[in-house]
């Protein structure tokens, strides 16, 4: 079975290859699954999407307008939860396979919330703080008739980070008339943010590629990684990785990608790049060619940037014994095919990088009860969900002889489904 709603729509999405892969995925798991035909067409789009037009004053003088989006793909499970992400690439289909993708991550961690995400199209790199300041508060206040600490609640993603997160929650809160930290998460500790936080999708992304290792019987010791994107994902997965004894051979990003094999010293990596120097320009590697890197021979392959950087062209040429996917729809749905003929065992984007909204979700829980936990409960916590999403996935995996992203995406797919046909359609 496949839905019956149109699968191009490109008159709403554009022709966006995001939204068409996601639109893919689904599809597979209606395959693999008896879903009510109604309840699937219902999950094959967003429950509702806001294009709004941000006017900013420019430092240089003049005003610019960028486009911004909220997309809420499902609010069955509670208020929908996405980050908010700054690029040049956001669309709106992108912004909707993207909140798609939120609403199978906390079906398969079991979090009270639906998918949502948002986005505006911009390089925040050219951006001052100033602009940035103005951009967020105009789009917070754009958007602010869908967004609440029961409807729709924002968090960091690509391009935004703690900053941002304390102007949208100053913005709210000056509009409500009382301090609203639950409408964000991701926000600076001093001002409601959960402690670990920041750190928390890199944690679970370390977390599930420990349990793939000893699932396939390989010494962390013994092993290498290979990471793309030394954003707040990226790095901080190396540092978890390299403290647990693996060696980090080859890290890229946009500027370039750069490769030692007898190990990257990423302490220093990361004092380098803490003072605005590039990775590609740190000393202790040689720089190699972007497309070298994802083909680099490593025991862990970690794409930690941008989506669908794993295609039909490069996906035969990986020599990983683990796939870990960071970053968001890293790998094509073509890619995924020839993927699954080979024995690179795939931890899928939704299972992998869940950690993230997990502590989003203890954020939100400690702002509405106004109390505070410590770091060693959040990092356990964070652990436990990780490892029972990811021994879920893997017996369904195993059980029913699907791929990991399949089994993944069936968790998540017939938790929202389920809790769809027991609520019923209104009216
Ligand atoms: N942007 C992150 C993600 O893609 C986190 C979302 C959240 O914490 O709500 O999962």
């Amino acid at each position: 079975m496949t839905t019956s709603v149109d699968p191009d729509l490109s008159p709403i999405y554009g022709d966006s290859p995001t939204f068409r892969m996601a639109r893919q995925q689904l599809d597979a798991v209606a395959e693999a699954t008896d879903l009510d035909a109604g309840v699937l067409d219902r999950l094959s789009v967003p429950k509702r999407a806001m294009i709004v037009s941000i006017p900013v004053r420019m430092d240089k003088g003049g005003v610019k307008v960028f486009t911004g989006y909220r997309v809420q793909h499902s609010l069955t499970s509670g208020p929908s939860k996405g980050g908010l992400r700054y690029n040049p690439s956001v669309d709106l289909g992108e912004v909707v396979a993207l909140a798609m993708w939120m609403s199978w991550k906390c079906g398969i961690m079991n979090l009270p919330f639906g998918g949502a995400k948002g986005g505006i199209s911009c390089d925040p790199a050219v951006l001052s703080l100033g602009e940035k300041e103005r951009l967020t508060r105009r789009f917070t206040d754009e958007v602010l008739s869908i967004i609440g600490p029961r409807q729709d609640v924002m968090a960091p993603d690509m391009g935004t980070d703690e900053q941002t997160m304390a102007w949208i929650y100053d913005t709210y809160s000056m509009r409500v008339g009382y301090a609203c930290p639950e409408i964000v998460t991701g926000k600076p500790v001093e001002v409601g943010g959960c402690i670990g936080r920041r750190e928390a999708t890199g944690r679970g992304v370390t977390y599930c590629i420990m349990e793939a290792l000893a699932e396939l019987n390989l010494r962390p010791h013994e092993s290498t990684a290979v990471v793309q994107g030394f954003g707040n994902v990226g790095s901080v997965t190396c540092q978890e990785l390299h403290q647990r004894g693996l060696k980090i051979i080859a890290i890229g990003d946009r500027y370039g990608s750069i490769r030692n094999l007898k190990g990257i010293d990423i302490p220093a990596l990361a004092k380098h790049v803490a003072t605005g120097k590039l990775v590609k320009d740190f000393p202790g590697a040689e720089p190699i060619a972007a497309d070298e890197l994802l083909t680099t021979p490593c025991t862990v392959l970690v794409p930690a940037a941008l989506e669908r950087v794993i295609t039909a062209e490069n996906a035969g040429k990986l020599a990983c014994r683990v796939l870990a996917e960071g970053a968001n729809g890293p790998t094509t749905v073509e890619a995924d095919a020839i993927l699954s003929r080979s024995d690179i065992f795939v931890i899928p984007d939704v299972l992998c990088n869940a950690g993230g909204v997990t502590v989003s979700y203890f954020e939100w829980v400690q702002d509405i009860q106004q109390l505070m936990w410590s770091e060693s409960m959040v990092n356990d916590k964070l652990k436990e969900l990780m490892l029972r999403a990811f021994h879920q996935v893997l017996k369904l995996s195993r059980d029913r002889k699907l791929p990991m992203r399949t089994a993944a995406l069936i968790l998540g797919v017939e938790k929202v489904a389920r809790e769809k046909m027991i609520r019923g359609l209104y009216p």
